[in-house]
């Protein structure tokens, strides 16, 4: 199964060189899961092309202006669609105000249920679960509260090593029992079929997580431990790391140095300042500390793998 990053805005505060703000979309199969939402996402989607009506859940890390003024647009968009099923959408206190007021105003009584699910600041969090997947929160440090997200794969039932089982030789309780991952006992509490012979090594379990803006901050590492995929942000380069901390932003450096602390298998910078026309230089900052670092590019997709 596909496990994918595509992005659709790369930049911080403003549209700028081309680049836009922040917003991504993670699809594991057929579920896609957009994660913030900045001015431009809607036309993003197009764009690139991505079937916009299969998104069911928005996560958005904070209530800056850059990581969720395209959401009332997004919402209007699929309203004027008609669509029919329910948009849940993460994030933080008053991000359902923000938007029931502007509904209120527009007097527009949406044909789709819209649940908010409010996410919270005080460690790794469970905020859906899905048939393949699990979706947590954790807490970043800026300026407001904000959180990242993992995206973790459920471990999935065992395949069976078909030689093994073919004409019917095992039953169907016990093929279950197997395929959970448990040895199927005799009645003597001998094992009879054990997981190791009669099913496949499961494939490795994926993860992705996201960290929005944030200070250079190790108290994440352990959410965001073994990534096969961390997003960092990086508005800046080391050069700037003053500004960075007052600002509660990270540079590429520290982003790289997250990666290497965490464990990470690849490393994607992000949220640009709109200083850096040319990105090269931060690339090159990051992959000194950790070589398997990229840059975001609009309209590129990552595989988390
Ligand atoms: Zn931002
Ligand atoms: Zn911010």
């Amino acid at each position: 199964m596909e496990f994918k990053i595509t992005i659709l805005g790369s930049n911080s505060a403003i549209p700028a060189h081309g680049r836009n703000q922040t917003s991504q979309v993670v699809t594991l199969g057929n579920t896609y899961l957009l994660v913030d939402c900045g001015e431009s996402t809607q036309v993003q989607l197009r764009k690139y092309k991505i079937r916009f009506s299969k998104i069911d859940y928005i996560f958005i890390s904070h209530l800056h202006g850059d990581h969720y003024l395209g959401l009332m647009g997004l919402v209007s968009t699929f309203h004027l669609a008609r669509r029919e099923k329910t948009l849940t959408i993460f994030g933080p206190k008053g991000l359902d105000e923000i938007i029931t007021v502007q509904l209120k105003y527009g007097n527009l009584n949406l044909h789709f249920p819209l649940r908010f699910v409010q996410t919270k600041t005080d460690g790794k969090n469970l905020i859906l679960d899905e048939n393949e997947l699990r979706v947590f929160s954790f807490p970043l440090k800026h300026r407001i509260p904000c959180t990242g997200f993992s995206f973790e794969e459920k471990p999935r039932l065992l395949n069976l090593v078909k030689e093994k089982v073919h004409f019917g030789k095992i039953g169907i309780e016990a093929i279950n029992t197997l395929r959970n991952g448990k040895d199927v006992l005799d009645e003597n509490g001998h094992v009879k079929y054990s997981v190791a012979e009669y099913t496949h090594p499961p494939a490795p379990l994926r993860k992705y997580a996201f960290c929005s803006d944030t200070v250079f901050d190790e108290e994440i590492i352990p959410y965001v431990r073994d990534a096969n995929l961390l997003y960092h942000e990086a508005t800046f380069m080391n050069v700037h790391q003053t500004r960075a901390k007052e600002t509660c932003h990270s540079t590429a450096a520290q982003a790289a140095a997250i990666a290497q602390a965490s464990n990470a298998g690849h490393l994607l910078l992000g949220h640009f300042s709109t200083r850096y026309p040319n990105l090269e230089p931060l690339l090159l900052e990051a992959k000194e500390i950790f070589s398997e670092a990229y840059l975001s590019e609009e309209g590129k997709t990552y595989w988390v793998e």
